[in-house]
């Protein structure tokens, strides 16, 4: 536990008791129920405790849900008023940013500056950005081609009930991408957080009761993922489904729906590519390609972990990213100086050892880091690997790590070959100062997001999501707002 009194009074009163769920309105603490262990990742410490939910819990929360949306009880509230409610939100997260950023810290090992400075904002703005488009939502007239009298329209409904499943890298703001735009839409909610990282999205729980949210509309289930996640996604009453996860747990997720062909939207996992081109501006590139790979300490679906070099920067960007690496502040995400925090937990971090460890067997070579820190906690050095060769684990798989491997390219036509010899589709950046030349390569990868000398920057207005086996449909702008709704054309003779 870090020093308890460090921690604000809001955090250590919330991590006092176990934390209940949010069903119908209320919070519960089953009598029978599992307790969950919150561990901090810096410490290896348990900080809190949260209930699981089991199927009684699944059961009653999918009842609550539906019964909200059948009554009607949120959907019927005019655009404008979900706006308010919504924008409140926004208000809400912003007033409790300090005790937000504080749980996602302790619970996730991320900075407390990022998670002050970048998730909880962003998870405000999801808010706010799907507060303003209630009011835009809605079909279209047309003129059609039968001949006689007819008006013909269309209209947007909401999907109905939606499960929501998030990943640990960013709870907050995975939270927040899914439950603004469900309601927005005019769904109702069942959100299944991350059982190691549950504490955020039990506190949101609370702000959208205070905004104003009706009982029922967003209930929240702590609990395993095998059990309440492929519940939601197997129970009949659910239409739809979005999940944030990874590739195998996604693919487990297509199983699941295929008896009763549930809507489903996958954000998984990635294997981005970086392209530096020897035009590059070189200390842009390399403070940007660094903190694509170290942020969260690599574990961002988007990092940018294959880089691809043109030969002639090549000596200077690996020299300049080494340096960045070695002088990294590794530490735990309260220390105000930490840059790259822990990972989640034990079993992450051997995870990505024994990927450095693959790659070392299979003929790369690791010149910066590879190593465990020699503390309490999951700290892992930020390492980059050379010499690594396009069939190579560390080139195929998503690591999730802080590992980042560079290979030199000597003819830099071969490189979006190399760049799309992935299953993945997710994300991918180039450096360099020919405009044309990057607008070019950009028509080329194939992902669903794709950067110009940045790496990394998500928008509310743009929409993210993958191709190939990194998922389908798209979080964040109009169109991650069209996936909880239903179209329907309406064709009346007159
Ligand atoms: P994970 O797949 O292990 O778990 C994600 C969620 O799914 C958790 O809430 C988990 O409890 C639940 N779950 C597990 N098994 C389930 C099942 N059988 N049925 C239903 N739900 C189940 O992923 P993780 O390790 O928590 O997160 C890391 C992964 O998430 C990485 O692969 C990363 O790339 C991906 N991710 C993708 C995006 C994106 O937008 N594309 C964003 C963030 C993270």
């Amino acid at each position: 536990m870090p020093n308890p009194s460090a921690l604000p009074t809001s955090v250590k009163n919330y991590l006092a008791s176990p934390r209940p769920m949010l069903i119908n309105g209320v919070w519960h603490s089953p009598e029978n129920a599992a307790l969950i262990d919150c561990i901090d990742p810096a410490t290896a410490e348990r900080i809190g405790t949260v209930y699981a939910a089991g199927g009684d819990q699944v059961e009653a929360a999918v009842t609550a849900a539906r019964h909200s949306f059948t009554d009607k009880r949120w959907r019927a509230k005019t655009p404008a008023e979900k706006a308010r409610i919504l924008w409140r939100v926004g208000d809400l997260i912003e007033q409790h940013a300090d005790t937000l950023a504080f749980l996602e810290t302790l619970d996730g090992g991320k900075p407390l500056t990022a998670a002050r400075q970048g998730e909880i904002p962003a998870a405000a703005e999801s808010f706010r950005y799907y507060a303003g488009w209630c009011t835009k939502l809605g079909g279209r007239t047309t003129d059609i081609s039968i001949p006689g009298d007819f008006h013909a329209y269309t209209r947007r409904e909401p999907v109905g009930v939606v499960g929501l499943i998030t990943p640990w890298n960013g709870p907050l703001v995975m939270a927040a991408w899914k439950i603004a735009p469900a309601l927005a839409a005019g769904c109702s909610v069942i959100i299944k957080p991350a059982e190691v990282t549950c504490l955020s999205t039990l506190y949101l729980g609370e702000l959208l009761i205070e905004a104003g949210l009706p009982d029922g509309v967003v209930n929240i289930l702590p609990g395993n993922g095998a059990a309440v996640g492929a519940a939601l996604v197997q129970h009949p009453q659910v239409n739809k489904v979005s999940f944030t996860g990874s590739t195998a747990t996604g693919k487990k997720l297509v199983q699941a729906a295929t008896g009763n062909l549930k809507k489903l939207t996958l954000e998984l996992g990635g294997k981005s590519p970086v392209i530096v081109y020897n035009d590059a501006d070189l200390e842009k590139t390399i403070s940007g390609v660094a903190q694509g790979i170290f942020s969260n300490s690599g574990q961002v679906c988007v990092a940018g972990s294959r880089v691809f070099v043109e030969a002639g920067i090549y000596d200077d960007l690996l020299g300049g990213l080494i340096n960045y690496a070695e002088n990294l502040v590794i530490g735990p995400g309260l220390d105000p100086a930490t840059e790259m925090g822990p990972l989640i937990s034990d079993q992450q971090l051997n995870s990505v050892r024994n990927y450095v460890d693959s790659a070392l067997q299979e003929g790369a070579s690791l010149v910066t880091g590879g190593k465990k820190l020699n503390r309490k906690g999951y700290f892992m050095q930020p390492t980059i690997l050379t010499g690594v060769r396009p069939g190579m684990r560390v080139m195929k798989e998503e690591i999730f790590g802080p590992v980042l491997s560079v290979m030199k390219v000597d003819d830099m036509a071969k490189v979006i070959a190399l760049a799309n010899s992935s299953d993945y589709g997710l994300a991918g950046s180039v450096w360099t100062r020919d405009i044309s030349k990057a607008h070019k390569i950009a028509a080329e990868i194939q992902a669903g997001i794709f950067w110009i000398n940045c790496h990394g920057i998500p928008d509310m207005a743009m929409p993210f999501g993958g191709t190939k086996q990194s998922g389908w449909g798209r979080e964040a702008g109009l169109e991650g707002l069209e996936h909880y709704t239903e179209l329907k054309s309406v064709i009346a003779a007159l």
